[in-house]
């Protein structure tokens, strides 16, 4: 059994980076104050905000004015959607799609309940948008169209600057959730033509808790909190100065390195996943090109997912199975669903998802044991054989553990 953890789970998180944690120690003196305080204490932390702001904005080719920290992505996703929609006149209609991040789905509930007419476009067995399904979801009283770049679950991207374009066209504000996107895809704002952008700095090996929202010039949002003048009066609050200059410098980082990354990150994963599909019988890959660089979506029919994350655990790997977990439960994921993945499918995926720390000896070694894992899950209970169960893990106790998760 290995005893060094691989941790295979960087959709959910990534680990803060060196350079990171240094360039938020760097920004502590002056961070421990008011960046609205006028004295000169206040003036620091001031300036070590907008030197961030303008940081990412030049990464977004944004202006800084379009730049807007928050606590997470969850709060950019919900500033994009509740923001445009309740600044829209009555009666607007709202369009997303059957993947989207809770973030963005449970945001569209909350509109749906507020009397807005709303949109939930369907995905094919890939997890792919059409976009000629798009152009025709988009009525005249649309305000908003929100399409995520890339899919947490599957890594599926979608066309952005396809979708964006259709959506100009026809007057309608575009929101892309770009939250897996910064380690491995191009985060232009121009490029891509969107009008609101969401980034999350723990997804790129960044500190957790920050966010920030792109909003282009022009577009017409309300805030979603109430308090002082912060973030141009469109985010009140205190910012979290230290973190937000932790999230410029993951962002550079994550820019610079993005190509070298993703090919190497991109071969590994590759590499994952045609050894599974050539050692383990009945399995399906989720989620097909273009895909994020470091996801691989795996089903193992006949598996129960929270069995084999809990065998993987054991073992040293972490790994996510399902969708991420936000209060330890594991749901049913509704991406794979809105993929009309048959139930084995969809009870017996788990997510692989690789990090730039990633390297070749972790997957030879989750490839030395996953083919065993798998083999002894499928076996019918009491009769599983590998050495990592012992006599206390029956199937029934590997349910209970995973019941205590
Ligand atoms: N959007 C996507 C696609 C995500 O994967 C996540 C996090 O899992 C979020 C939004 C929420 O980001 P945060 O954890 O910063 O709230």
């Amino acid at each position: 059994m290995n005893l060094e953890r691989i941790y295979l789970d960087h959709a959910a998180t990534t680990p803060l980076r060196t350079e990171v944690a240094d360039a938020m120690r760097e920004a502590f003196p002056a961070a421990n104050y008011n960046p609205s305080s006028l004295h000169a204490e206040g003036r620091r932390a001031r300036a070590v905000l907008e030197d961030a702001r303008e940081r990412v904005a030049s990464l977004l080719g944004a202006a800084r004015n379009e730049i807007i920290f928050t606590s997470s992505g969850t709060e950019a996703d919900d500033l994009a959607l509740l923001g445009v929609a309740r600044a829209a006149q009555r009666g607007a209609h709202v369009v997303t799609t059957a993947i989207e991040h809770h973030a963005i789905t449970a945001a569209l509930d909350e509109l749906a309940d507020e009397g807005l007419e709303t949109t939930v476009l369907p995905v094919d067995r890939d997890g792919r948008v059409d976009a000629a399904q798009f152009a025709s979801a988009l009525q005249p009283n649309t305000a908003l169209a929100s399409v995520m770049y890339a899919n947490n679950e599957v890594g599926t991207v979608q066309p952005i600057a396809e979708l964006a374009a259709i959506a100009r066209k026809r007057g309608v504000v575009f929101h892309t959730d770009a939250v897996q996107a910064p380690s491995w895809l191009s985060l232009d704002v121009r490029e891509l033509g969107v009008d609101l952008l969401s980034l999350s700095a723990h997804k790129c090996q960044g500190p957790k808790g920050v966010g920030l929202l792109y909003v282009r010039s022009g577009v017409p949002m309300g805030s979603i909190l109430y308090g002082g003048g912060q973030e141009f009066g469109r985010r009140p609050g205190t910012q979290n100065v230290a973190g937000i200059a932790g999230m410029a410098r993951a962002l550079e980082l994550a820019a610079l390195e993005r190509n070298e990354q993703s090919g190497r990150v991109a071969a590994l994963r590759d590499r994952l996943e045609t050894a599974i599909c050539a050692t383990i019988p009945d399995v399906r890959i989720n989620g097909a090109e273009p895909r994020l660089a470091n996801n691989l979506n795996v089903s193992f029919a006949g598996i129960e997912s929270g069995m084999l994350l809990i065998a993987l655990d054991l073992c040293g790997i972490a790994v996510s199975a399902g969708s991420a977990c936000t209060s330890g439960d594991l749901e049913p994921s509704h991406v794979l669903a809105a993929m009309a993945l048959e139930s084995p499918w969809r009870e017996g995926a788990i997510r692989f998802s690789l990090g730039v720390g990633t390297t070749a000896a972790q997957i030879d070694t989750v490839l030395g044991s996953l083919p065993r894992l798998v083999a002894d899950l499928r076996r019918p209970t009491g009769q599983m054989r590998g050495e990592w169960v012992d006599s206390e893990r029956t199937a029934r106790g590997w349910r209970q553990k995973l019941e205590q998760y």
